[in-house]
């Protein structure tokens, strides 16, 4: 039975990997914890990840020499010299654990056969012979930019496979989940984080948890794309929005947006990376591989940033395949064989199967890129703990730990799930057991009294205001094509007008259905302004940034800057104010020194500083922007100098 106030040790907002993975860690450090949960955990969008998940294990010929130093330099390269250059660092040392992990919970990897093996290597068939003593070891497959095969997969349903296995240690556990719950808001004095404000989507009503340590692990925010993501339709971003509406904690890049090269056209579901790894081709309107001529030696295996503005370029260029949908570009997979498709890519051929009525052993697949990750979020430290509110927690695509910068790599999100819900995990449960829950109450009900009369009001509103579900598909329209794969400084500014019109309409929008209770239409009323002011913070954040890096494109500021702009953009919302406010903190301490991906452009502007003093001053200036001290002193796990071995 749901009483008004509730109290726990952890709050998990949020039951994908991410969140399940920080309450197991949490829980099994004797703190109880508590995961509220939009959909039952399995229905998480993690469950949705295809192709697989990043870990060096060097387990066949391809991998051979790979090790946590080269994924860290993949992981910094495809940032385009956005990440944190630390937390990449512990990231690839930690992932080749979590994915030996997830097989002692039950995943079950696909795994090398000894001997003979027939792949297809960048358009080509090649025959490689793996050593006998390997056979069982877990396999990988080659994703985009990255120097060796590193991706640990499940067919094509690594997430899948993942989540189940994570949700059943949840349940062995017995830890407490809430399902079709939300929390619409957090509970805080100004300095530390009390817990949150929950409505429950059964009955419409609320109630508060107050909470040693809130965790929001509740994904990205691809819907402010509307109907132009790969995301499923909770990703919604309300984790990022509840940290933005404190007015306190600082939401890090939210301009940098990943767009995936291949989805399937019109539907917008995804076509993994994996497809492409295993030997899969792009082709134009003529049947020509334009990637070969683009990136002549990553080709389609260019990180994918750099092969969705090529696709997004040759339709452009009236390459693209015309449709009643617009135009789309193919994706070959029919040389990879029906046996290959239905055993390490079987999800693929059931989507092709399913949403596009096509045979991909006989028929090509029509593909375009679409908004599929957010590298922005809830901007966190080393420990997971969000600038500037002590007691709250981000992990998982909702945060921006940060070791994705301005692009993540296929499979690394998966990995970060996992590797970040343990380390982060552990962090929340010493937090939780160093401190008492002694709190005012009247903060929870004064926060629980705010969101009834928000959604009273919403209720009270009458005649014919405008639809908010044609203020959505305004916003997604908005944002695909104005702060989309290209962006140029009038689209942007035209971008932000828009978002400030439907910021107005949403004030005087009316609801159809009036119920209080079970009614997607206030469900989804509650949400639409923090959407808005998402969007807002990209496009606003974008037009800011001057420069291109990654995924960020400035068609009118085409070259990586290094002298102005290595930095992370960092954005605030007081309640009480009509704008943001932005603020640019150093990205982090440099290992690596910035310089080309390997693919892409090598043009850029460099920086002039020597990476010595822009190191002097990182620790000072992040902390003077909210960043809260973390554990280990910052800096002690960068091994410095390491990846020099490997750069030739
Ligand atoms: C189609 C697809 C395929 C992908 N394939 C791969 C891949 O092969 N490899 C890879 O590395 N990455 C992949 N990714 C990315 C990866 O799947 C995600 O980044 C990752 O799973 C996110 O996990 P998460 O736990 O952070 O969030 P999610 O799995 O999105 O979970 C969010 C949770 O938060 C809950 N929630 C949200 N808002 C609220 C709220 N207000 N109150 C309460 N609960 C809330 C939801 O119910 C859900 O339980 C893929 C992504 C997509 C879209």
């Amino acid at each position: 039975m749901i009483t008004r106030l509730e109290t726990t040790d952890v709050l998990v907002i949020g039951g994908g990997l991410a969140g399940e993975r920080c309450a197991i860690e949490a829980a099994a450090a004797g703190q109880e914890a508590m995961i509220l949960s939009l959909v039952p955990p399995r229905r998480s969008h993690s469950c949705a990840a295809q192709g697989g998940m990043q870990a060096a294990l060097a387990n066949c010929v391809k991998a051979e020499g790979d090790s946590p130093t080269v994924h860290f330099l993949d992981t910094v390269r495809g940032s385009d010299w956005g990440a944190d250059q630390e937390v990449a660092n512990i990231f690839a040392e930690e992932a080749p654990v979590a994915v030996r992990e997830l097989a002692h919970f039950g995943v079950p990897w696909s795994r090398v056969k000894g001997g003979r093996n027939h792949y297809f290597i960048k358009g080509e068939a090649v025959d490689i012979d793996e050593a006998a003593e390997n056979d069982g070891l877990i396999g990988q497959r080659d994703f985009g930019g990255t120097a060796k095969w590193r991706a640990c997969y499940a067919a094509a349903g690594t997430g899948h496979a993942a989540l189940y296995a994570i949700d059943s240690e949840v349940v062995r556990l017995g830890i407490t989940v809430r399902d079709r719950t939300e929390v619409v808001s957090l509970i805080h004095d100004g300095s530390r984080c009390l817990g949150a404000v929950v409505r429950c989507l059964r009955t419409g009503k609320y109630f508060a948890v107050m909470a040693k340590a809130t965790v929001i692990a509740t994904g990205g925010y691809g819907r402010i794309y509307g109907q132009y993501t790969s995301n499923a339709t909770i990703n919604e971003g309300t984790g990022a929005v509840i940290a933005l509406d404190t007015g306190i904690v600082p939401l890090g890049n939210m301009e940098a947006v990943q767009f995936h090269p291949t989805t399937l056209s019109p539907s917008g579901i995804l076509v993994t990376e994996g497809c492409r790894g295993d030997g899969g081709y792009l082709l134009d309107k003529n049947l020509h591989r334009f990637m070969v001529d683009a990136e002549p030696e990553k080709q389609e295996l260019a990180s994918r940033d750099v092969v969705s503005r090529h696709m997004a370029q040759c339709m452009r260029d009236g390459k693209g395949v015309d449709s009643p949908y617009g135009p789309h570009l193919w994706l070959d997979i029919r040389h990879l064989g029906e046996e290959h498709l239905r055993t390490k890519l079987l999800e693929v051929w059931d989507i092709c199967r399913d949403f596009a009525g096509l045979n991909p052993a006989e028929e090509l697949v029509p593909v375009r890129p679409t908004q599929h990750y957010s590298m922005g979020g809830v901007r966190v430290n080393k420990d997971g703990e969000a600038y500037s509110l002590s007691g709250l927690f981000a992990v998982g695509e909702a945060a921006c730990w940060d070791m994705h910068g301005f692009n993540r790599l296929g499979g690394n999100s998966l990995a970060e799930t996992l590797v970040s819900g343990r380390l982060v995990g552990r962090r929340v449960a010493e937090h939780a057991a160093g401190i008492s829950l002694r709190a005012d109450t009247g903060y929870a009900f004064d926060a629980l009294a705010a969101a009834e009369k928000r959604a009273a009001d919403w209720l009270k509103r009458s005649g014919n205001g405008p639809s908010i579900y044609d203020i959505r598909d305004a916003m997604g329209e908005t944002m695909m094509h104005k702060v989309g794969i290209f962006r140029s400084g009038d689209e942007l500014q035209e971008a932000v007008s828009d978002l400030a019109q439907l910021l107005d309409d949403c004030d005087n929008a009316v609801l159809r259905c009036k119920d209080p209770g079970v009614n997607p239409e206030l469900a989804f009323a509650l949400r639409l302004k923090g959407m808005l002011r998402l969007a807002m913070t990209v496009a606003m954040g974008a037009r800011a940034r001057t420069e291109s890096r990654g995924a960020h494109f400035r068609t009118d500021f085409p070259l990586r800057n290094d002298e102005e702009w290595l930095n992370r953009t960092l954005v605030r919302w007081a309640a009480d104010q009509p704008e943001p406010s932005f603020s640019y903190e150093p990205t982090g301490l440099i290992d690596l020194p910035p310089g080309h991906r390997g693919y892409g452009s090598d043009e850029r502007i460099e920086m002039t500083q020597s990476i010595d003093s822009y190191n002097e001053s990182v620790l000072d200036e992040q902390a003077r922007h909210g960043r809260l001290a973390s554990n280990e002193d910052m800096g002690s796990r960068l091994s410095r100098g390491a990846w020099q071995e490997f750069v030739h």
